[in-house]
Protein backbone atom coordinates (compact mmCIF):
# COMPACT_ATOMS: atom_id res chain seq x y z
CA UNK A 1 0.00 0.00 0.00
CA UNK A 2 1.10 3.50 -0.88
CA UNK A 3 -0.99 6.77 0.49
CA UNK A 4 -1.94 9.68 -1.77
CA UNK A 5 0.35 12.83 -0.82
CA UNK A 6 -2.23 14.73 -0.88
CA UNK A 7 -5.04 13.38 1.52
CA UNK A 8 -2.75 10.58 2.73
CA UNK A 9 -5.71 8.11 2.04
CA UNK A 10 -4.36 4.66 1.53
CA UNK A 11 -3.92 3.82 -2.36
CA UNK A 12 -2.82 1.59 -4.58
CA UNK A 13 0.88 1.27 -5.22
CA UNK A 14 -0.15 1.68 -9.25
CA UNK A 15 -2.02 4.60 -8.38
CA UNK A 16 0.39 8.06 -7.54
CA UNK A 17 -3.16 9.79 -6.10
CA UNK A 18 -6.42 8.96 -4.81
CA UNK A 19 -7.78 11.38 -7.49
CA UNK A 20 -8.01 13.31 -9.72
CA UNK A 21 -8.59 16.41 -7.40
CA UNK A 22 -6.19 15.26 -5.11
CA UNK A 23 -3.87 15.33 -8.05
CA UNK A 24 -4.56 18.95 -9.28
CA UNK A 25 -4.93 20.46 -5.33
CA UNK A 26 -1.52 18.58 -4.81
CA UNK A 27 0.09 20.29 -7.69
CA UNK A 28 -1.23 23.69 -7.31
CA UNK A 29 -0.33 23.57 -3.74
CA UNK A 30 3.26 22.88 -4.69
CA UNK A 31 3.22 25.55 -7.04
CA UNK A 32 2.10 28.11 -4.39
CA UNK A 33 4.92 30.57 -3.10
CA UNK A 34 4.63 32.39 -0.50
CA UNK A 35 7.11 35.40 0.17
CA UNK A 36 8.60 35.36 3.47
CA UNK A 37 8.20 39.57 3.81
CA UNK A 38 4.55 38.92 3.02
CA UNK A 39 4.41 35.93 5.60
CA UNK A 40 6.17 38.22 8.27
CA UNK A 41 3.98 41.13 7.19
CA UNK A 42 0.69 39.50 7.47
CA UNK A 43 1.49 37.74 10.60
CA UNK A 44 3.58 40.64 12.40
CA UNK A 45 1.54 43.88 11.55
CA UNK A 46 -1.50 42.86 10.28
CA UNK A 47 -4.69 42.64 12.28
CA UNK A 48 -6.66 38.98 11.99
CA UNK A 49 -9.22 40.97 9.38
CA UNK A 50 -6.52 42.48 7.30
CA UNK A 51 -4.38 39.35 7.38
CA UNK A 52 -7.48 37.99 5.84
CA UNK A 53 -7.85 40.54 3.33
CA UNK A 54 -4.74 40.36 2.48
CA UNK A 55 -4.44 36.68 1.89
CA UNK A 56 -7.50 36.46 -0.26
CA UNK A 57 -5.74 39.23 -2.14
CA UNK A 58 -3.22 37.29 -2.51
CA UNK A 59 -4.94 34.72 -3.64
CA UNK A 60 -7.12 36.39 -6.29
CA UNK A 61 -3.59 38.14 -7.67
CA UNK A 62 -2.22 34.86 -8.46
CA UNK A 63 -5.47 32.94 -9.42
CA UNK A 64 -4.94 29.88 -6.06
CA UNK A 65 -7.52 28.48 -4.40
CA UNK A 66 -7.60 30.32 -1.16
CA UNK A 67 -8.27 27.25 1.28
CA UNK A 68 -4.83 25.86 -0.32
CA UNK A 69 -3.31 29.03 0.09
CA UNK A 70 -4.54 29.28 3.91
CA UNK A 71 -3.25 25.67 4.58
CA UNK A 72 0.00 26.64 2.66
CA UNK A 73 0.32 29.78 5.14
CA UNK A 74 -0.22 28.42 8.01
CA UNK A 75 1.90 25.44 7.19
CA UNK A 76 4.86 28.25 6.79
CA UNK A 77 3.47 30.59 9.78
CA UNK A 78 4.09 27.45 12.15
CA UNK A 79 7.55 26.69 10.43
CA UNK A 80 8.75 29.87 10.72
CA UNK A 81 7.34 30.32 14.51
CA UNK A 82 4.73 33.31 13.67
CA UNK A 83 1.60 30.91 15.73
CA UNK A 84 1.16 28.22 16.74
CA UNK A 85 -2.51 27.75 15.54
CA UNK A 86 -3.59 25.71 13.34
CA UNK A 87 -6.47 27.95 12.20
CA UNK A 88 -5.88 31.44 10.77
CA UNK A 89 -8.40 33.93 13.17
CA UNK A 90 -8.05 33.23 16.04
ZN1 LIG B 1 -6.12 11.85 -2.06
Amino acid sequence: MSHCPFCKKKIAMSKAFCSRSCKENYFQLIAIQVPKPFLKRIFVFCTPEQREVEIENFASRHGWRIDLLKNKIVELAVESGYTKEIKLNS
